[in-house]
């Protein structure tokens, strides 16, 4: 009896030296949440607060498509108590992983909102236009870029997190209800400024990841490149159409995206004299911006003031 006393205590010690030192905040709860891309990794910072650690598995400033986890972000994947992912194409690997029987528990923020198909926009340049008609429907993946559907996602996350961690619901509501309001101030000044502007039409001189953005506020739309191309190599045809389109509206500035070679944005400026201007899709975010510990407002708020100035 003794020696399963003695044998007991060393595993609570062993317990203890693994999980106490990490989390100060509040040892008891301590949740792990692992993230795939930045918008998930800040709502769930956002949501969470204190009572959980989150990963982001995208290295900084990594390009988001061509990301493949390693072994290691494999282990932390199916030791966290929540894996907080994007979902679609892009994250086929954790699709295959979910699939493969273990247990983890899983959200991804397309399943949180009315997801909008893959939309191939008039002058977009695509490596996809040879697969046929029976593809399986694909979805744009870039839900967030809407603050209205950064609210349902921070929603259902809540909903989540309040169910695998009852104790904390009254902290976990809180958060939800302090960053909603400023998400819909955040909107409110989206729509005020689409109102209010001279213009209605937005120009993406590169990929364009924001679909659901646009929708959200009703603005015409000519791009580049769908939202998540490999190829962005600009095509004489496509720079030409997205100049006419430029010089038709009189636009006074067409849009990149971050991480970007600016090469198209570069070429229609100065063609036509028109600024240029970032709007930041969120994707992921480069290793300065974490360390400044910017979130989706702040970028949001940026992307807001270049709206301002591109609507007239
Ligand atoms: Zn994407």
């Amino acid at each position: 009896m003794k020696k399963l006393y003695s044998v007991l205590l060393a595993l609570f010690l062993i317990l203890c030296a693994g999980g106490c030192g990490t989390q100060p905040a509040d040892p008891q709860s301590g949740l792990s949440i692992v993230t795939t891309v930045f918008p998930a990794y800040d709502f769930a910072r956002q949501i969470a607060g204190e009572r959980a650690e989150v990963t982001l598995l995208l290295p900084p400033g990594a390009e988001a498509h061509s990301f493949e986890p390693t072994a290691k972000d494999m282990a932390r994947i199916q030791n966290a108590d929540l894996f907080f992912r994007n979902g679609g194409e892009s994250e086929a690997w954790a699709e295959k992983l979910l699939d493969s029987g273990e247990s983890i528990r899983s959200l991804a923020m397309l399943d949180c909102v009315d997801a909008l198909e893959e939309e191939l926009a008039e002058g977009m340049q695509s490596s996809h236009e040879e697969h046929g008609e029976d593809d399986e429907t694909e979805y744009d993946e870039h839900v967030w870029t809407s603050p209205r559907n950064a609210v349902r996602i921070c929603e259902t996350l809540c909903g989540e997190l309040c169910a695998i961690d009852p104790e904390g619901e009254d902290v976990y509501r809180e958060n939800l209800r302090a960053y909603s309001e400023k998400l819909h101030a955040l909107d409110a000044a989206f729509r005020r400024t689409v109102d209010e502007g001279r213009f209605h039409t937005v120009i993406f001189a590169d990929r364009f990841p924001v679909r659901y953005f646009v929708e959200e506020y009703d603005l015409t739309y000519y791009a580049a490149f769908p939202g998540c191309a490999e190829d962005t190599e600009p095509s004489a045809k496509t720079v030409a159409f997205l100049i006419d389109r430029v010089r038709e509206e009189g636009l006074p500035a067409v849009f990149h995206i971050e991480f970007s070679n600016e090469k198209m944005a570069d070429m229609i400026c100065e063609d036509t004299g028109c600024e240029k201007l970032l709007f930041h899709s969120c994707h992921n975010v480069s290793a300065d911006e974490l360390r400044a510990g910017v979130g989706y407002l702040e970028l949001m708020q940026k992307n807001l003031e270049a709206l301002k100035e591109a609507l007239g």
